[in-house]
């Protein structure tokens, strides 16, 4: 698997509405497809890679058909593919990948971002756990999700105090 580095290659996270067009989004899951239309909003051109054979699984039904509309005419999503590699070869990031008929595709993007999921920081987590006598460990630090789940986490430890 590739390692984001280099100019213009952002976490999706980071992203910013002001990076250079055309965007090359890899991972179509709710975070890369919301931050795709929050740059089509901003008149960027974004393809979005996504390895599974749906885009946006983990979306509630509504919640996707809304998405739908928004990334229609817009954004251009391929899903069954593989992003193996980014690189630079000049001042524009590459962004390798096998298709969905097993050829590999190279697109070049003036743009990268990278929305492929998250891992708790463990090693951060376990400097804080001896910060006090109890320690509840939620929200994204446990398992990333979404606000909902982080707020319900935050809830059931502050009755528990
Ligand atoms: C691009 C993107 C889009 C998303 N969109 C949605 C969405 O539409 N709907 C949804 O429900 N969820 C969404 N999520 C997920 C949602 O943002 C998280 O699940 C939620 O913010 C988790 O809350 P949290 O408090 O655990 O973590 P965070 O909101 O990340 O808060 C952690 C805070 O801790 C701070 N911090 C870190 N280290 C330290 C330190 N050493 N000392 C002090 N402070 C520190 C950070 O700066 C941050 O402010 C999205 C996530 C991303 C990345």
């Amino acid at each position: 698997m590739f390692l984001p580095h280099g100019t213009n290659v952002f976490l999706a996270e980071a992203i910013k509405k002001a990076v250079d067009t055309p965007v090359a989004c890899i991972g179509g899951g709710l975070v890369g497809c919301e931050t795709a239309v929050h740059l089509a909003d901003a008149g960027r051109e974004v393809i979005v890679m996504e390895i599974a054979k749906d885009w946006a699984v983990d979306a509630p039904r509504f919640h996707k058909d809304a998405l739908r509309k928004a990334l229609r005419g817009r954004v251009e999503i391929l899903t069954v593919t593989n992003v193996k590699e980014i690189s630079h070869e000049g001042p524009r990031p590459v962004v390798r990948a096998e298709g969905a008929d097993g050829r590999e595709m190279v697109i070049a993007a003036d743009s990268v971002f990278v929305a492929t999921g998250l891992r708790p920081g463990e090693t951060l987590v376990d400097e804080f756990r001896r910060a006090a006598p109890v320690v509840f460990v939620i929200g994204d630090a446990s398992t990333p999700g979404q606000v909902t789940q982080a707020v319900e986490q935050a809830h059931y430890a502050a009755a528990d105090i």
